[in-house]
């Protein structure tokens, strides 16, 4: 099992761990524990390197296998052995991006439900862009307009953004987070983890995401389409 580093500590670029498996076929390995964001909710996995024993093996891409994360090594170089100890390094300039990225859709998704009703139904996201599909029956430019000034407003009113770890049950309690779908989590998943950004929106999720909305810059509403009767989609850049 990989404990994920980043959930509790998204600021993190760097860390030890060790080799906990082999997957010779991907030419890939699973440590005991990890940094990596391995890709899920939209945000995309990232991208950085491994040291063990004297190579440096590049890491194109991490992905979730049951309980354990395994990173994707780049070159030729022979894998390493079960237990080898690793120097693990994220490649922080496009995980920032897309952190500041992932907060920013969760603003527009707290100013969207706050002042349209509206919910949210999917999202994607690359480094510095991102869209999502609200179920709104309409939409227009003027509105458009409003969304983007609501959230650059609550960029600039620099609000804290919280990570907690929560029993399932205790989870389900809170009325906000039944409303982002808390239920279709799967069964078996013991604990949720929740981000909020405080006063404005509170979801389960996965992704990591900065500590203050003052950190995402500025944002831009780049284009708007149906798809669909009742959702629409709305595309985002973030300035850097
Ligand atoms: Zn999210």
């Amino acid at each position: 099992m990989t404990k994920l580093l980043y959930q509790t500590d998204s600021y993190l670029k760097s860390f030890e761990a060790r080799v906990s498996a082999i997957d010779a076929e991907n030419h890939a390995v699973a440590l005991d524990q990890s940094a990596f964001y391995p890709g899920g909710g939209g945000q995309p996995a990232d991208s950085g390197s491994l040291a063990i024993a004297g190579v440096t093996y590049p890491v194109k891409r991490a992905k979730k296998a049951g309980d354990e994360v395994f990173h994707y090594l780049e070159g030729d170089s022979p894998l390493p052995e079960v237990g080898a100890a690793v120097l693990g390094q994220i490649e922080w300039e496009r995980r920032y991006k897309l952190m500041r990225t992932h907060t920013a859709l969760h603003i527009l998704c707290g100013v969207v439900f706050r002042d349209y009703g509206a919910s949210v139904t999917g999202g994607d996201m690359d480094p510095l862009e991102g869209r999502m599909d609200f179920e709104f029956e309409t939409m227009h430019h003027e509105l458009v307009e409003q969304i983007e000034q609501a959230v650059n407003l609550e960029i600039a009113n620099a609000r804290a953004i919280r990570v907690a770890i929560l029993p399932r049950d205790e989870a389900f309690k809170i009325p906000d987070l039944i409303r982002t779908k808390i239920n279709l989590l799967p069964e078996g998943i013991p604990q949720v983890r929740t981000v909020e950004i405080v006063g404005l929106d509170l979801q389960a999720d996965g992704g990591t995401h900065v500590n203050n909305t003052a950190e995402v810059g500025k944002v831009r509403v780049v284009d708007y389409k149906s798809k669909g009767k009742i959702n629409k989609r709305i595309y985002i850049a973030v300035e850097d």
